[in-house]
């Protein structure tokens, strides 16, 4: 579920009214999904955002780095920081 439209810039930067647009939709969630994806295509490239309907944060998500046609994990710093924090 989600939004999408274009700009016509090279690389789309979302306006203020696309930002009150994406943080009103998660306010009136209908869908009972738990993500909405936001995205918008410019002339030359698409960014996408992910919004949390129970955080209601709203992150740019990004395609994983793609080697011999395999995508390669990336590791969270902060995640592996989190992960020693539970061990102690
Ligand atoms: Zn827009």
């Amino acid at each position: 579920m989600g939004t999408w439209h274009t700009h016509p810039q090279r690389i789309p930067e979302p306006s203020k009214i696309d930002w009150d647009d994406w943080h009103q939709t998660l306010k009136e969630d209908r869908t009972g999904c738990s993500y909405a994806f936001f995205i918008i295509a410019g002339t030359h490239e698409a960014r996408v955002w992910v919004g949390d309907y129970i955080t209601m944060e709203i992150s740019e998500i990004f395609e994983c780095q793609k080697v011999k046609g395999i995508y390669k994990r990336v590791l969270d710093n902060s995640l592996e920081g989190y992960d020693n924090n539970k061990k102690n």
